[in-house]
């Protein structure tokens, strides 16, 4: 006997309009759920597949992927139990695993009361979890001490100037003769700026490649530089430049910050960009090659920071990408997917990007979807196309690390991407969504929860 599902049943129907390959897969059962997102923002669409770290929803014959640590806690929680219901085939049939792998997720978003809920269910269902429960308690009150520091601040930041984007431009030398001196002084010169407009509470960390800016706590701000020069070490490696060549003209000013005002004051005064829901960017001014990243760490649970991680390196990977070989930037999806890979690599288990990209890869392949040109288009990506051009740029590098390098050199010559495909992998761009999609099939479906 069955307990009567909390949510209404549906059936996948949209998923048909988007099989070009018949209707096997159209009678799917589903149903409908609404994502909210941390950063803000909401879509609600039908399930069509999740795992433990993430969800695929299709909404409007679109689909999306979404990282549960991407979602609100209540918004992800309800999401992750509607698909395990629907997998279970009834709400009385969870099992203890389900509701600890809920509870493990309430304890990265910092809600042990939340967590407590759901580990209580779980060891209603398997007495045998009650030991691993007070494990993943033990592990997070851990966790915990390591992160805390000292006592919170929040600068009210008032004070309404103009925005001094084009300080940058009048700063950096036109001469290409000693620009690396004259940059150096200008971003030292620029970092005084900054503390006068922001507060002296934003200290300057220097290291091999990267000038830190942050208003980050004294305790945790060490791990900045540290954790931009293993992304400089990934991507130096990715791309075979040897460690102490310096792809940067000078050293890259990195902005860290951890008050909201100070971030959005900072994009308007010296950027001229609204950053309301935005929690990174970068800075790229093609004429002189010149680069910055500005970041906001959006709060203090360990999500926060991995999402800060994932932006940073996200964010540095473009700074990179374009001070590498010339100063032209290259398509978006390479760009975007690529950034997206880097990120996956340097923080392995801290980022979810590249399993949300398998997730979605895989559906893709199953429901045969278009990539409406995703390959050929020269404007910018919605974020809901990252994990799609992320998983085809982990597919050309898993074929050929050295012709993948041959293919960026290429596209920063100024080649078309599918110039650059042919010269370097003897591949069009119809080959190349062929094989990407029968990887895709082959590849080990990830364990249901
Ligand atoms: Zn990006």
């Amino acid at each position: 006997m069955k307990a009567a599902l909390p949510f209404r049943r549906t059936i996948l129907s949209g998923l048909a309009m988007l099989c070009a390959g018949g209707t096997a897969h159209a009678q799917t059962p589903t149903v409908s759920v609404q994502i909210r997102l941390r950063t803000g923002g909401e879509v609600t669409g039908l399930i069509v597949d999740h795992d433990d770290h993430g969800i695929v929803i299709v909404r409007d014959k679109m689909p999306y992927v979404f990282a549960w640590r991407e979602m609100e806690l209540a918004s992800a929680l309800a999401a992750r139990r509607a698909a395990l219901v629907l997998l279970r085939g009834g709400e009385d049939q969870l099992t203890g695993e389900d509701w600890f792998a809920m509870g493990l997720m309430a304890l990265r978003w910092d809600r042990n009361d939340v967590a407590g809920g759901q580990f209580r269910e779980a060891e209603k269902r398997d007495k045998q979890l009650k030991a691993r429960v007070r494990e993943a308690l033990e592990e997070y009150r851990r966790r915990k001490q390591a992160r805390a520091a000292e006592d919170p601040f929040e600068d009210a930041v008032n004070d309404e100037r103009e925005n001094q984007a084009s300080e940058w431009a009048d700063a950096v030398p036109e001469r290409p003769a000693d620009i690396e001196a004259q940059l150096s002084d200008a971003y030292h010169t620029f970092g005084a700026k900054v503390q006068e407009v922001l507060g002296k509470d934003v200290v300057l960390l220097e290291s091999e490649h990267f000038l830190v800016w942050t208003d980050w706590e004294g305790k945790l701000r060490d791990q900045l530089p540290r954790l931009c020069e293993s992304m400089y070490a990934a991507l130096s490696e990715q791309f075979g430049i040897a460690p102490d060549e310096q792809v940067f003209a000078a050293k890259c000013p990195v902005f860290c910050f951890r008050s909201k005002a100070k971030f959005r004051k900072f994009a308007r005064y010296f950027d001229g960009y609204e950053a309301v829901s935005a929690t990174g960017y970068t800075r790229s001014i093609e004429r002189h090659g010149h680069v910055h990243v500005v970041l906001l760490r959006p709060g203090k649970s360990e999500i926060d920071f991995d999402q800060f991680a994932c932006t940073l390196v996200h964010e540095g990977s473009h700074a990179f990408v374009h001070r590498l070989y010339t100063h032209r930037l290259i398509p978006h999806w390479v760009n975007e997917g690529l950034a997206e890979l880097m990120a996956e690599r340097v923080l392995g288990e801290r980022c979810d990007v590249g399993e949300t990209a398998d997730l979605l890869a895989r559906q893709y392949a199953r429901y045969d979807w278009k990539l409406d040109g995703l390959l050929q288009s020269a404007s910018p990506l919605e974020v809901h196309q990252y994990p799609a051009a992320h998983s085809i740029v982990a597919y050309l590098q898993s074929r050929d690390r050295a012709k993948f390098v041959e293919f960026v050199r290429r596209l920063k010559d100024g080649r078309s991407s599918s110039e650059a495909l042919a010269d370097a992998y003897g591949l069009s761009i119809e080959e190349l969504d062929r094989g990407w999609r029968e990887a895709s099939t082959l590849g080990a479906p990830k364990e249901l929860p």
